[in-house]
């Protein structure tokens, strides 16, 4: 059997120390915090108050936390608030209702997240890796390898950060609370489970354990790997599961999805079928629309085999090409095809809002346009 470029070793460019960074509030739950400030020789309720401030007032900076005496709070924030992410490019688009912000780690590692302001929600699409082992062909963040995997707390800080933007008021038409976050950036999250499913329970605790956002406005996304899908199913989280499938045969997409070679398509749509029975969720299948790869007529009615009368949504997303690839967008009449074919197969189907476009929309792009300076 082929041995799976699953881990690939990331390109000189990228490579960088593999440390995870220091700890931070953000990775411990309340009682972890409290014995963590205790241990500092502070009281604990003042593991309340710093968690107040970070999850609930979306404070990061500890100057601003004035409830608490100078002393202490430089001694709390010592240990528990390291600095995380360090904004290095923000771009932005929309009037100002979409960024895109490019993160330095405290080990160098390039990261970054999407804001997508709506007059309804605020959705965030955060990076669970510093690049990506899956190697998907098509992707920039798939080319530039696996530097390693993030922290629970270097998850939730790029939440945090975009919450405090939404309740300041920094989105132009947009509610001020950030509703919905998406593990749609940078990274296979399933690869970083136990940190991506922590992060998960951070963000829906209720204040001022967690940001308390509803389980339901979580979408977690991955490739089909397909043990990790089953302890998902097990995990009694109604999160929604994204299966970025992209192709509905085994041939092609041992291509376009490398880790097909290991877990076919029947496999992962059986978990994903799972996941759907043990949750209620419908199951988002995400669909990148490639001119003349995985576009065609009956690669449509094929994928509408596979899912009619299931609990699943087709996601499908034009293709945004990175510079220089020979990897197109499907044209306009080829992709509605796609769309009416699946609809008359009993499929619900949209087309993914191409938000971004116009700031290197594509997961990895920014990351790697940084790189090539
Ligand atoms: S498409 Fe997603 S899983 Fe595939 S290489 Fe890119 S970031 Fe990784």
């Amino acid at each position: 059997m082929t041995a799976l470029p699953l881990i690939q070793a990331a390109p000189a460019q990228y490579r960088r120390r593999s440390a995870l960074p220091p700890r931070h509030l953000a990775d411990l739950d309340l009682a972890g915090r409290r014995a963590a400030v205790a241990a500092l020789g502070e009281q604990p309720y003042r593991a309340g108050q710093l968690s107040t401030h970070y999850f609930d007032r979306l404070v990061r900076d500890p100057a601003a936390m004035t409830d608490i005496p100078a002393a202490s709070r430089d001694r709390l924030a010592a240990d528990l608030l390291p600095t995380l992410l360090t904004p290095v490019r923000e771009q932005s688009c929309d009037g100002g209702a979409t960024r895109k912000t490019l993160w330095r780690l405290h080990d160098g590692a390039l990261v970054e997240s999407v804001l997508m302001g709506y007059p309804d929600r605020v959705t965030v699409c955060v990076s669970s890796q510093a690049g990506c082992g899956m190697a998907c062909p098509f992707c920039a963040t798939g080319q530039a390898g696996l530097t390693r995997n993030l922290s629970t707390a270097e998850i939730i800080d790029q939440v945090v950060w975009f919450a405090g933007a939404a309740a300041r008021g920094e989105l132009p038409g947009c509610p001020p609370r950030l509703s919905r976050v998406v593990f749609m950036g940078m990274g296979e999250p399933l690869a970083n489970y136990a940190r991506v499913i922590e992060a998960v329970r951070r963000l829906t605790d209720p204040a001022p354990e967690g940001l308390g956002l509803s389980q339901r406005h979580i979408t977690v996304s991955t490739v089909g790997l397909l043990p990790a899908m089953r302890r998902l199913t097990e995990e009694r989280l109604s999160v929604t599961l994204a299966l970025s499938l992209h192709a509905p045969d085994d041939e092609l997409r041992d291509t376009l999805v490398p880790v097909n070679q290991r877990w076919k398509v029947a496999e992962v749509l059986d978990a994903a079928w799972a996941y759907a029975g043990r949750t209620g969720r419908r199951v988002s299948i995400e669909y990148a629309m490639i001119k003349d790869v995985n576009d065609q007529p009956w690669r449509a009615d094929l994928l509408g085999r596979l899912l009619a009368g299931r609990l699943a949504h087709v996601n499908l997303i034009p293709l945004n090409p990175t510079p220089g690839s020979v990897w197109d967008a499907s044209p306009k009449p080829v992709e509605r095809e796609f769309v009416r074919r699946l609809r008359e197969a009993g499929v619900p189907t949209t087309v993914r809002d191409t938000r971004g476009r116009e700031i290197d929309g594509a997961c990895g792009q920014l990351a790697a346009a940084e790189v090539a300076q």
